[in-house]
């Protein structure tokens, strides 16, 4: 599975109506989507979710903000995927992401800010069987 990594499309760029653009830009980087879901979480989802962040003083915050409205899940297959993928989104701080990362195109700040990747591929596989079962999982 180290060729694989997991994203969210989160809610403001959904509201914004982003997902369409985001969608492309993970295609043209040669990111092929292997499952794929619109859905919304609950507060308790997004809090188990991001459950390595708890004791954060953000985490309410954050919980709120990703259960505010729906998301699109995704599993994306490519080389590398972990370390590229989260080179195509850019900083978790949009002032700071690199030009041409989806952050720095779509995010509004460092709590909104468009589009959530894996960071190991122990966790992509987690945050993949988190949303997606084996049967849709391509
Ligand atoms: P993600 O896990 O969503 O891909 P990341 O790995 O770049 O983002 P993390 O450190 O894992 O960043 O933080 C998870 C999420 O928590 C961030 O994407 C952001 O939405 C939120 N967050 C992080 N730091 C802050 C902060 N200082 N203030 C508000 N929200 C924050
Ligand atoms: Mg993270």
């Amino acid at each position: 599975m180290s060729n694989r990594t997991f994203t969210m499309i989160k809610p403001d760029a959904t509201a914004k109506g982003n997902t369409g653009a985001i969608l492309s830009m993970i295609n043209a980087a040669g990111f092929r989507i292997v499952a794929m879901k619109m859905t919304k979480l609950s507060k308790e989802k997004a809090g188990e979710f991001y459950a390595v962040h708890a004791a954060r003083p953000f985490y309410g915050e954050l919980v709120e903000f990703m259960s505010s409205g729906p998301i699109t899940a995704a599993i994306l297959e490519k080389d590398n995927a972990v370390e590229d993928f989260r080179k195509l989104i850019g900083a978790t701080n949009p002032a700071e992401a690199a030009e041409g990362t989806i952050r720095k195109l779509y995010a509004a700040s460092i709590g909104e800010n468009a589009v959530h990747g894996s960071d190991s591929n122990e966790n992509a596989a987690i945050e993949g069987d988190f949303f997606f079962s084996k049967l849709e999982q391509f």
